[in-house]
């Protein structure tokens, strides 16, 4: 062969002489061991899964920009919000997260929508959703709630008992659980959704002020949703139908935007709003707190491979930038923890050297060395302990963020359950949906509740109720359920609607 470049070669580099016929003693074989291309070859194939994620493991994802539109100094320090105009790639991952990894992009369910901004001060994560509110407010509760949602322990099969027996346990699920079953659970595509942090974040400006926000990702192909009837003739006829489209989409040159806002609420009014700002089951009206544009996002780019780009990607919603910083919502809290020790697991501990993971408008530096996969230099022959006084990198105690009070008993502090529960999701089915979105979650709830045990029908029925009696009386009659009944159980405390649906 002229070109050595185009030579087929191991792992080590040794050129192979033949990829298609086994070693053998004779044509009709045994093989020999000492076929060692054959037992490379075999042993790397065994391993070319890794873990699945347990949540998000079906995605899709694109390289793009976001442009500042507005220079937000006054609010944050952050650079990459500093300056109108100012450009920093990013790459986002967007994904089902009840469903496996071969899953059908159409199901019912939140879509992940995690962005990494590549700025120059390290890379900044939004880990959202599609949907502005989640189903729970307290980590202890996530694992349970997603084993609900998968498979059941003894069939394999999702289970729509265990879905909806956790749900109607779960008041403060309602908002979500409203969101989820109107057509917005199931997008058209993923260039037809908006994204939402869900958490509230903490900005700081360089004077120390502090200011709560959330951001909002506003798509600029229109919001669009797919019919229960055409989710489900999607998830069978194509079911990465959502995946192709991104792919498609951007490699045709039509790129997807958004129009990325925030919300901003001053610190000090974190202490009397209505809400607690901090609850994620809970959104912040638009009148209250309007949008303010900060800039838009534009998907340019198709990886050039999905497992090294799009399987390999880590967010982590601890991955902050100075002027941006944590709240005290205790999910945010759990997930600073819980997504960086998932990719320790799923992808080890050097996980933040693989391409897409690096910073790319600076570099890391700091004294973490060796582990599995340490894929760069390892700090060649500079120290590898802090203080030395060798010139090695050095903290910088101007990027502190500024301290912020925080005070209480250490408790494992009961949820108080009030109306105010159930209030922003009546809003929604009162004052957002239209006539047509309101036939539609209705129909969309009973084709899914319908499949669960009648006890646990009365008792979600009565959580729709209290959100809205017309929501709770149209959900009954959709199930065959009697209203009366209904009615007095949303009456009843949620421990006394828990006992009068026991089994
Ligand atoms: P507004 O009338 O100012 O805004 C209503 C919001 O609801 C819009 O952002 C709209 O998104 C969104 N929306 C419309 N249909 C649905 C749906 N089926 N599922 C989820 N969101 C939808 O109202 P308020 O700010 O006073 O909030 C009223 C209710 O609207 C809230 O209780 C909440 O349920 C919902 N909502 C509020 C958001 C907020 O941050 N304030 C964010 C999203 C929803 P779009 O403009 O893109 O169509």
């Amino acid at each position: 062969m002229a070109d050595e470049t185009k030579r087929l070669r191991m792992a080590s580099g040794t050129p192979v002489d033949d990829d298609q016929n086994t070693l053998t003693a004779g044509p009709r074989g045994p093989a020999l061991m000492q076929d060692v291309h054959l037992m490379e070859k075999l042993a790397h194939f065994n391993r070319e899964r890794i873990p699945e994620r347990v949540v998000h493991a079906k995605g899709a994802g694109a390289y793009g920009v976001f442009e500042c539109t507005t220079d937000m100094s006054k609010f944050t320090r952050a650079r990459f919000l500093s300056q109108a105009g100012k450009k920093t790639e990013v790459f986002v991952r967007f994904s089902t997260v009840g469903g496996e990894k071969g899953s059908a992009d159409a199901a019912r369910d939140p879509r992940g929508f995690a962005v990494k901004f590549y700025t120059e001060e390290g890379n900044y994560d939004m880990t959202g959703n599609n949907t502005p509110v989640f189903f729970i407010r307290d980590p202890l509760k996530f694992p349970d709630f997603i084993h609900t949602q998968k498979r059941d322990p003894a069939t394999n099969a999702p289970n729509p008992d265990m879905f909806w027996d956790f749900l109607s346990l779960t008041p403060e699920s309602i908002h979500q659980v409203t969101v989820l079953f109107s057509d917005r659970g199931t997008p058209r595509s993923y260039r037809h959704m908006n994204g939402y942090s869900s958490h509230t974040f903490k900005w700081y400006n360089v004077k120390g002020e502090v200011y709560w926000v959330q951001y909002h990702f506003k798509t600029l192909q229109g919001v669009q949703n797919l019919t229960r009837q055409e989710a489900t003739r999607l998830a069978g006829e194509d079911p990465d139908h959502a995946t192709k489209d991104l792919f498609n989409a951007i490699a045709k040159g039509e790129f997807p935007s958004w129009r990325v806002c925030v919300q901003i609420m001053p610190a000090k009014d974190a202490k009397t709003y209505r809400w607690n700002p901090f609850d994620i089951t809970k959104v912040w009206p638009h009148k209250d707190y309007p949008l303010v544009e900060i800039g838009t996002m534009t998907l340019n780019r198709n990886p050039a491979n999905y497992f090294a780009d799009v399987e390999q990607s880590a967010f982590s919603p601890g991955n902050f930038v100075p002027g941006i910083g944590a709240s005290p919502d205790k999910m945010l809290q759990a997930r600073i923890v819980s997504y960086h020790d998932a990719h320790l697991y799923r992808l080890g501990p050097n996980y933040q050297l693989l391409p897409v993971n690096a910073p790319k408008a600076c570099k890391a530096a700091n004294y973490q060395r060796d582990g599995y996969m340490r894929l760069d230099d390892n700090g060649r022959g500079g120290p590898n302990y802090w203080p030395n006084s060798m010139g090695g990198p050095a903290p910088d105690a101007s990027v502190a963020e500024p301290p912020i009070d925080l005070e209480g008993q250490a408790a494992r502090h009961p949820q108080v359950l009030t109306d105010d529960d159930f209030f922003q999701a009546g809003e929604l089915y009162r004052r957002v949906m239209t006539d047509t979105d309101r036939d539609h979650l209705v129909g969309n709830i009973v084709a899914h509740l319908g499949n669960a045990q009648k006890r646990i029908q009365l008792r979600q029925t009565a959580l729709f109720f209290k959100a809205d009696p017309d929501y709770g009386r149209r959900v009954a009659k959709g199930l065959g359920l009697d209203v009366k009944q209904v009615e007095r159980l949303a009456s009843m405390s949620q421990e006394e609607r828990g006992k009068a649906t026991s089994s």
